[in-house]
């Protein structure tokens, strides 16, 4: 419920843990078979992939990033238990955690079109060749973002051949127009936030026979593509050894806009530990669209707007201020909470990250970072005691979701803005 208390909480921005009540085992919202689709799907356009990215050139085209130890963070902000970083932002051409959902969404488009024209199916790592190139040139994908959603479809939908225009909002940055425009791809600016650059795109794609739109809002072969993670994640830390159970329970952050990518990656994860798993969403203070569409309920679309906030955030690939319903009715049973942070903070894990990691991260990728802290607190540790979770017997991740293709300069204002004058 939106309690007056938690209203005011929002309100006055101050950073708060808000817990599920709902949450229990249950069926789930979404179909599992669409998530083995979608790991089915990257398998075999591994070669693919691997003919058309350069940075996957030589390999065999999977699309992953690494996990890796985060020693020196926990340190740094005295938490408890194993902390690792699942490092999105190294992920290949996109360097965010769109990759996952977006390439997918390509790759799906790429194979309904040449199957339309008559492709046996077979070998996906044909569909490089001048031909299909050819033919992919015709046909257009359509996306409305924040940034790095259109950057991971306007990429790889240049890599493939197809052309590429992305609608983006006010928040999102001049150097991701830059990067996309110098890739070939059609941007179109919109002075309104994130939701009318979906709206926009939206339109553009219904009078185009010839075009596809991603609706990061509502598509199901985004929401099955983060959803991929889980498998992935589970075979990464068994490579390192490291057991996922009711004793040694994992803790994941993720940092949160419309919810579309921690709700996938949540999906996934429950696929694989079910109650060993305990997902919690990170928001901005200005942005907390998911935080307020689970407390109010799903009977309506309720924005960050309706309780007083005006998405502004230095987060830009969090600014969101309406929540998918997708996404929103698939954590409804199953999201252990959400908590929110400030853009103050953001910057000091930006530091950290730097500093003691030698990552370089963006703003909204850092967001999850204040997950272990939220678990330590009053709230945090009656949750963990009624679920039966030792945080230092836990493993934590910290998702960190993009800032792979940030400019020097543009990193370099960030972390100075923080330094004392
Ligand atoms: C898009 C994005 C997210 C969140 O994904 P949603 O699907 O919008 O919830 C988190 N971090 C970064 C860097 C992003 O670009």
């Amino acid at each position: 419920m939106l309690t007056p208390q938690l209203l005011d909480t929002l309100k006055r921005r101050e950073t708060t843990l808000w817990i599920n009540p709902l949450r229990s085992p249950s069926r789930p919202a979404f179909d599992p078979a669409l998530v083995e689709q979608a790991a089915r799907r990257f398998q075999r356009a591994g070669g693919l992939l691997a003919r058309t990215v350069r940075s996957l050139a030589g390999g065999d085209g999977l699309v992953e990033s690494p996990l890796i130890d985060a020693e020196p963070l926990r340190q740094a902000l005295a938490g408890e238990g194993r902390w690792l970083i699942k490092a999105d932002h190294r992920m290949p051409l996109a360097g965010s955690v769109k990759a996952r959902g977006g390439f997918h969404e390509v790759l799906a488009y790429a194979e309904r079109v040449a199957l339309e024209a008559g492709w046996d199916g077979e070998d996906f790592a044909s569909l490089a060749e001048p031909g299909w190139r050819s033919l992919f040139d015709e046909h257009r994908l359509i996306v409305g973002s924040t940034g790095n959603l259109g950057i991971s479809i306007g990429l790889l939908s240049r890599a493939l051949g197809f052309n590429a225009q992305v609608h983006m909002s006010r928040d999102a940055s001049e150097w991701k127009k830059k990067l996309l425009r110098d890739e070939g791809a059609e941007v179109v600016e919109h002075d309104g936030d994130y939701a009318v650059a979906v709206q926009a795109g939206r339109r553009e794609a219904e009078a185009d026979e010839h075009a596809h739109f991603v609706d990061d809002e509502r598509s199901e072969l985004l929401f099955a593509g983060y959803a991929v993670a889980g498998e992935r994640l589970a075979s990464q830390l068994s490579a390192q050894g490291i057991e996922v159970s009711s004793k040694h329970p994992l803790l994941v952050y993720l940092p949160c806009g419309v919810g579309g990518a921690p709700g996938g990656i949540t999906f996934g994860l429950k696929q694989v530990f079910g109650e060993s798993v305990h997902c919690w969403f990170a928001e901005p203070v200005e942005s907390p669209s998911v935080l307020v569409q689970l407390a109010a309920g799903l009977d309506s679309p309720v924005s960050v707007y309706d309780v007083g906030l005006d998405n502004q955030t230095l987060a830009d690939g969090l600014a969101v201020a309406q929540a998918s319903m997708l996404a929103s009715r698939c954590m409804l049973d199953s999201l252990a909470g959400v908590f929110t942070v400030s853009d103050e903070a953001l910057r000091g894990y930006l530091r950290l990250a730097q500093e003691r990691l030698g990552e370089r991260l963006e703003p909204s990728a850092t967001a999850g970072f204040a997950g272990p802290h939220w678990l330590g607190e009053a709230a945090g540790r009656a949750w963990c005691e009624a679920n039966g979770v030792d945080l230092h017997a836990a493993t934590h991740v910290l998702w960190s979701t993009g800032g792979g293709l940030v400019p020097d300069e543009v990193f370099a204002g960030w972390v100075k803005a923080e330094e004392p004058e």
